[in-house]
């Protein structure tokens, strides 16, 4: 199939941070031969394509790290990208809501955070303030994010991946890679046959820590899952409205959104999933729960955080404990008010002590470029990692 030719790049996965990767590659080396390869029939089918759709403003991640500075670069490549391919999105702002007075300390610590990132016009509101952005929302305070927007990542990736033929890339689907071993050129093994390329990258999202090897780090996977609100209900969500989080968490908890579509979604709420791609409540994995088991890093995390599993798990049985977790600011919503079900697995990387990694990790072996951990908000910094990994190969 590759007819022993040798690629000067190859980039494994065909999510929006590989695609963004192929594209900036394409940007800076207009002659080179590149290859995407993807397991897939289709691009973008995993993270990318089961994604809330946000394009997240930055506000949440520490000043400084690689997250912060990734999203606020990101922000404005994604909507300069979205602008001048017409794609469809909208910047309708959201609000992060405390509903107890032990969430006040923390939500002034996230706008405070936001004007480091710099977030311009954030506003803090008392509970009678929230209602002049969300009639039907209750809570004690809140900070309106004017910023934050949705869009269709999928359409993103669409985009990404015709510029990249137009470009002279070639996109293999339904093309496995089994193993990577780096040098010079890098020998990739695919269930197709085997290619070679002078620079690699993986971005590969629930599988990239496999390709990767051995190593302190493992990706755990867990299931964002999502309702959505029934007519009339949905009439009662404007734009977006998400909790105050955990700061234990890298998650950001349940949140209401309104899409491109205008379907109000209900998620995504964080369980534990029995397998890599475990979409549904009763899939699960046999070889990959024993290998999760067999990391010292998993079972740590499963001791520290035991409870707050269950709740998760009890949250993904039981629709009324879900609807409660949407009560917190929508009180009167029925459970029955929620409606159909999807759901996403987020790649997130562990350590061997337990913990999440919060920032995006990537790392290099030779002429290999690992994308580690893309977790949220990587859909809207996709642009800007991409560039960044572009610019990192020599
Ligand atoms: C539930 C959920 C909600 C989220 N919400 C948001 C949001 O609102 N906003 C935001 O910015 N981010 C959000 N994110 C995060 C965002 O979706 C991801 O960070 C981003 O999509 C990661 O992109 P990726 O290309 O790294 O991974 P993926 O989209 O998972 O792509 C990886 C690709 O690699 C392919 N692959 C895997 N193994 C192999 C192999 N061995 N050989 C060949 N191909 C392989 C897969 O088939 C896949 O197509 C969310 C994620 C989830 C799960």
């Amino acid at each position: 199939m590759f007819q022993d030719k040798v690629y000067d790049f190859a980039v494994a996965g065909a999510g929006i941070v590989g695609l963004a990767t192929a594209f900036y590659i394409l940007d800076q080396y207009p002659q080179a031969s590149l290859a995407v390869l993807e397991k897939e029939k289709y691009i973008a089918r995993h993270q990318t394509g089961r994604n809330s759709g946000v394009i997240h403003s930055g506000i949440y991640y520490r000043p400084g790290s690689f997250k912060a500075e990734n999203t606020r670069e990101g922000y404005k490549l994604l909507l300069d990208f979205l602008q001048r391919y017409n794609l469809p999105y909208r910047i309708s702002g959201k609000l992060i809501v405390a509903t107890e007075p032990d969430e006040t300390d923390y939500l002034e610590q996230l706008y405070r955070n936001g004007r480091e990132n710099g977030l311009e016009n954030l506003r803090l509101l008392s509970g009678d303030q929230i209602k002049d952005y969300e009639p039907h929302i209750e809570g004690i305070a809140a900070i309106h994010v004017p910023q934050t927007g949705v869009t269709d990542y999928r359409s993103v990736s669409r985009q990404l991946a015709e510029i990249i033929r137009q470009k002279g890339g070639e996109i293999f689907l339904q093309t496995h890679v089994k193993k990577i071993t780096p040098g010079h050129p890098a020998e990739i093994e695919t269930e197709q046959g085997s290619l070679r390329a002078k620079n690699v990258v993986v971005a590969a999202g629930l599988y990239t820590d496999k390709l990767y090897g051995h190593s302190s780090y493992r990706i755990i996977p867990f299931r964002g899952e999502y309702y959505y609100l029934k007519s009339p209900w949905d009439r009662r969500i404007r734009s977006m409205v998400y909790p105050v989080p955990d700061p234990r968490y890298p998650f950001l908890g349940i949140h209401l959104t309104r899409h491109l579509d205008n379907r109000v979604s209900a998620g995504p709420s964080a369980v534990l999933a029995l397998g890599r791609e475990a979409y549904r409540k009763t899939d699960w994995d046999a070889k990959e729960i024993k290998e999760m088991l067999l990391f010292p890093g998993f079972r740590a995390l499963a001791k520290q955080h035991a409870v707050t599993g269950l709740q998760e798990w009890c949250a993904s049985l039981c629709k009324p404990v879900f609807a409660k977790r949407v009560r917190k600011f929508l009180p009167d919503i029925p459970t029955d008010a929620l409606t159909g079900f999807h759901s996403g697995i987020r790649a997130q990387l562990v350590d061997r002590e337990g913990r999440l990694v919060d920032d995006f990790v990537i790392q290099t072996r030779e002429n290999v470029i690992y994308i580690l951990n893309a977790p949220s908000p990587a859909a809207t910094a996709s642009l800007a990692i991409g560039r960044q990994v572009a610019d990192a190969i020599v």
